[in-house]
Order: C-alpha cells, then sequence, then structure tokens
C-alpha cells in the first residue's frame, strides 16, 4: 500500500488516541486493528468494479453501461501507444478528431452530419450556445426537465444567456401554441424528452414533424434532445417503444442530442447529429475545444458505433445482453444460488431502464430473495463492503437481488457474497 499511507495511517491513529485518552489504555491489538481498518477504507475510496444486482441497468450512479469487449480492446489499444487521433496518415499532417465518429453516426441515423462531445448536458449546453446567446427558445411546459446531477433544462438556457419562453399548458400543447410564441428574438423551438417522468391523461402535443414544418415556414431551427438516444426499437426487448434517434433525424429535427452512455451501450459522450450547416455552426464555436472528447473515448464509441452498425452482433454490448436474457436463463442462474445459499429463494421482480431513460418501462425479471439473521440493511452494508462489493435492493425487509444485472461471470462472486452472510 506504499510506506508513505501506512505511515501516515499510523501517525493518525495515535494521533487520535492522544487525543482522546481511554482508561486503561489502548491495547496494541485495538490500535492495529485501527490502522489496518484505516488503510482499507482508503482501498474502498478509490474507484472499483461492483456488481449491479439493483435491476437498475443504466444506474448512473454505478456508470451507466458497461462497455463492450471490442470498445474496451479499442481503449487499451488506442491507450498503450501513439495514435492518429487528430493526424491525417494520408496526407501527413493536422487531421479530424470526430472524423471516423462522425461518418459512422451519420450512416447509422441517417443524419447528414454529427460531433461529440463530453456528455449530453454539453452537447445542449454547446447547442443552446451556438445559435440562441441572447435570443429566445420555445420550449413546451411539459418538457421542461430536470435530469439528476443538477441538469436543469431552464437553468442551462439562463447560463447561455438564453431567454427561455414557455408554451402551452403542463398536459397540453398545440402547434398554435409555439406559433404564438415566436417573435422577432426566437432562436430555435426546442423538444426535450421527459425522461425521467411521465404526463399521462389528458394531454397532447404536435407531431414532431408539425413543428419541424413551423420551422422550415419561419426559417427557425428546431432541436431535439433525446437524452436517452435509442439506436433501434425497444419493443423487441419488451421494453416500451421509444422514439429512436433515427426516428428523430427522418422527421427532420434540424439538431438531435443524446448520451453515449445510457442506452447506445458505449462510453460517456454527447452527439449531436443533424444538418451539416448547423453542425459547421457548433463546429466553429470556441466552447467546443473545452467540451472535446479524449481518445480513449473517440476509441470506445467508434467500436460501440461499428457494434451498432452491424445488428447480428448487438448483444456484444452488455446492455442488449441483459435485456435479452429470457426468464429461463434467469431461473436457472438463480437456481445456482438457491442451492449454495441456505433459507434463498427465487422471486418475480422488476427491472427497468433507469439512467433517465424510460421510466415507465418495466422488464419482468427474476431475483434471488434471503431473509439475513442480522437485518437486512446491516447485511446489504456487509455486501457494499465485500471485496467485489455488491449493490442490492431491500423490500419488505428482504434483502433481493436482481439476476437481470448481474452479468453470469459475478455470479460465483455474488453467491460467495451471500454464503458470507
Ligand atoms: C440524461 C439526459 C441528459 C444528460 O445526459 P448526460 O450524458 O448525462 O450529460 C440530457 N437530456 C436528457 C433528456 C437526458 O435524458
Amino acid at each position: 500500500m506504499g510506506r508513505e499511507s501506512v505511515k501516515r495511517s499510523i501517525a493518525q491513529t495515535l494521533e487520535d488516541a492522544r487525543r482522546v485518552p481511554l482508561n486503561g489504555g489502548y491495547s496494541f491489538e485495538s490500535l492495529s486493528a485501527t490502522i489496518i481498518d484505516r488503510l482499507q477504507a482508503g482501498v474502498f475510496e478509490s474507484l472499483v468494479p461492483v456488481v449491479n444486482a439493483t435491476g437498475i441497468l443504466l444506474h448512473t450512479n454505478l456508470g451507466r453501461a458497461p462497455l463492450a469487449p471490442a470498445a474496451l480492446a479499442a481503449i487499451e489499444r488506442i491507450g498503450a501507444s501513439y495514435s492518429n487521433v487528430e493526424y491525417d496518415l494520408e496526407r501527413g499532417e493536422r487531421g479530424s478528431r470526430y472524423g471516423r465518429a462522425v461518418s459512422l453516426l451519420a450512416s447509422l441515423t441517417g443524419a447528414e452530419s454529427a460531433l461529440v462531445v463530453n456528455n449530453c448536458a454539453a452537447a445542449v449546453l454547446l447547442v443552446l450556445d451556438t445559435f440562441a446567446r441572447g435570443r429566445d427558445v420555445i420550449v413546451a411546459r411539459s418538457q421542461l426537465i430536470e435530469i439528476g446531477g443538477g441538469f436543469r433544462l431552464p437553468d442551462v438556457l439562463e447560463r447561455t444567456g438564453a431567454r427561455l419562453v414557455e408554451a402551452g399548458a403542463t398536459n397540453k400543447i398545440y402547434l398554435e401554441d409555439y406559433e404564438r410564441a415566436l417573435s422577432a428574438h426566437t432562436a430555435l423551438l426546442m423538444r426535450a424528452h421527459p425522461s425521467n417522468y411521465a404526463i399521462t391523461g389528458f394531454t397532447a402535443e404536435p407531431h414532431p414533424k408539425e413543428l419541424v414544418e413551423l420551422g422550415r415556414r419561419t426559417g427557425i431551427p428546431v432541436i431535439e434532445d433525446l437524452g436517452s438516444g435509442a439506436l433501434c426499437d425497444l419493443a423487441q426487448y419488451g421494453l416500451a417503444r421509444e422514439r429512436t434517434v433515427q426516428e428523430a433525424v427522418a422527421d427532420g429535427i434540424d439538431l438531435v442530442t443524446f448520451s453515449g452512455d445510457k442506452l447506445m451501450g458505449g462510453p460517456q459522450a454527447g452527439i449531436v447529429v443533424g444538418s451539416a450547416a448547423l453542425i459547421a455552426r457548433l463546429r466553429a464555436n470556441p466552447l467546443l475545444r473545452a467540451l472535446r472528447v479524449d481518445k480513449l473515448t473517440l476509441a470506445a464509441l467508434t467500436e460501440t458505433l461499428r457494434i451498432w452498425a452491424a445488428p447480428a452482433r448487438h448483444k456484444e454490448l452488455p446492455l442488449y445482453a441483459m435485456l435479452s436474457a429470457s426468464l429461463d436463463e434467469l431461473r436457472e442462474r438463480a437456481g445456482a444460488f438457491v442451492k449454495a445459499v441456505e433459507g434463498a429463494e427465487i422471486i418475480e421482480t422488476t427491472s427497468y431502464a433507469g439512467g433517465g431513460s424510460l421510466p415507465q418501462s418495466a422488464l419482468p425479471s427474476l431475483g434471488v430473495a434471503v431473509r439475513p439473521p442480522g437485518g437486512a440493511t446491516a447485511a446489504a452494508t456487509r455486501l457494499r463492503k465485500n471485496d467485489r462489493p455488491v449493490i442490492a435492493r431491500i423490500e419488505d425487509g428482504r434483502l433481493i437481488l436482481d439476476l437481470r444485472t448481474i452479468a453470469p461471470s459475478e455470479d460465483t462472486v455474488a453467491i460467495a457474497a451471500l454464503k458470507a452472510l
């Protein structure tokens, strides 16, 4: 663990002991135990892999999408040596950082052009800063979203110096509402995906194509923040149908923004696809330099996009392998848990896409439930302190491990952790 960190742990422990004297003094054993605890706590402060037994597939706190083997291999390959990240091998001079990812994104989504930045929040920021500084952006009241982690559309708008013009009522917006909100100051018409809530019941909104028509008629670009960025019809995985990036592009939306590490199942990135002329203006914004992605992200993203380009390869993406696991497969794996762990039983559970996508879309799943002697809360804490931490769920005093988000290769670790309880 390194001489210096061991010394620091000893010094701190002794200092604490001197500050708070103990009747009869501290024993050598208790002091050593404290020193070792301190050092081990230090280990937990580093970034470690965990077993996600929550059943939430895109858990933002647990790092969203795990990467495909091909993406990981690319990170290793590109990270280990120099690369042509910004170098044109043909001409022997500086080249474009984004070229490879852009052509893949364009052919996948049907868009004219594309751009990649640090995350979707950065993509929205760049779009608003480029087109709407000091001008108006019209957004439906029902779409003034707040995503976790402090991303609030009204605040981002304000930050870029754009003025938010709310249109419609909370539950209903008509094309006329957008039309009435237009003025000489309007820079953009904006749609945003209500990623983590749903308004149901007496609702209405115009078809995106109608909004695009209004935009074309008035010369105002229409942008859409899709967030989760589905690239295929999720109904085939038993989830609710979700508007795809391809559909938004086909509807004629001028710029579409989405995340790389949500339903795309790639690395953290923010992607903008759409009109070549508007993307060119994004590229000319000096802010892009501050939001640019590094070579490792580009390496992983490019490989992820290659997988998307070949439908037969989709299950190489861990997210889609988990989504397509059948209940029979999950039951068989759960069987191994129940056999090894006394008192464990198989229960029906529900997995969720999570990560600010598809709030209402639940996926039937199977879990293993135990009622640990010392109570579920204490047991959950112990699982989190496992060498390979296991993050479980507590329901009705039971500890539940959802099989869908546990990789089959992690079963042994999870079983051992449960047995130790
Ligand atoms: C998740 C989400 C974002 C933020 O994306 P990050 O990649 O986490 O920055 C922005 N908009 C919508 C609609 C989202 O769902």
